[in-house]
């Protein structure tokens, strides 16, 4: 078990699973640089936490909700938890102080573009609602994910393959921030869309011999001035 004090953010698991090193730079070294895609992402997220709290007869719909997870060391922010009536039956029913009836937390991550081939954010979506369970002493099985470019929602099941890997991953994490050493790059095509490939330099070589000859070949090119 985990204490207040040393939560990880959760937002960390999708940078985890896209590239260690892009965790490490941004989780141990502090840094960050801002593109056109995060930028999107970030003003969409800004959306979502925008409305307060709204209530339907059978939805109670709440923006910014924070949650953590005290056995997987993870805390974060909600873009939207929605709590749907449901009946004192359902494993995922809880209840809310000053409400009747039984509601059952249903999370939805608002996301840039469209769904993608990983599952990175699945995996943060997973993470926030385990996190939901470990809070309310609920099972929640189902979320969703809103695509800004398809501006419809992308429902996702909380399978035990997806829990496990999001559970292996958040213990991944923890060990990398415990060991605080950044992983070396690994030069791969998704390097391209990497918010930190300008500080990354992946395709710059490591060892000093093959370094001497980058720059040799790069003065040779006229790319160095
Ligand atoms: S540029 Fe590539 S290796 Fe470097 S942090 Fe980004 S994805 Fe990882």
């Amino acid at each position: 078990m985990f204490t207040e004090e040393n939560l990880l953010p959760l937002s960390g698991l999708q940078h985890l699973l896209f590239c260690e090193r892009q965790w490490a730079l941004i989780h141990i070294e502090q840094q960050w640089e801002e593109n056109r895609l995060t930028e999107e992402g970030r003003v969409l997220h800004d959306r979502a936490h925008e409305a307060a709290t709204e209530t339907r007869p059978d939805v109670v719909t709440a923006r910014g909700l924070r949650v953590r997870s005290l056995r997987l060391g993870l805390a974060g922010q909600m873009d939207v938890c929605e709590f749907r009536r449901t009946t004192p039956e359902d494993t995922g029913a809880i209840k809310i102080p000053g409400r009747d009836g039984h509601w059952y937390p249903f999370p939805v991550e608002y996301k840039r573009g469209r769904p993608k081939k990983e599952a990175w954010d699945e995996v943060q979506l997973c993470a926030q609602a385990l996190c939901l369970e470990e809070m309310f002493g609920a099972r929640i099985t189902f979320g969703a994910l809103f695509y800004g470019e398809k501006r419809r929602r992308t429902p996702v099941a909380f399978d035990p393959a997806l829990r496990a890997q999001t559970e292996w991953l958040a213990e991944q994490m923890h060990r990398l921030f415990e060991s605080r050493a950044t992983p070396p790059p690994v030069y791969e095509p998704k390097c391209a869309n990497c918010s930190l490939s300008a500080r990354c330099m992946p395709a710059l070589p490591r060892k000093p011999a093959a370094v001497a000859r980058y720059v040799s070949n790069a003065l040779r090119s006229g790319e160095v001035a």
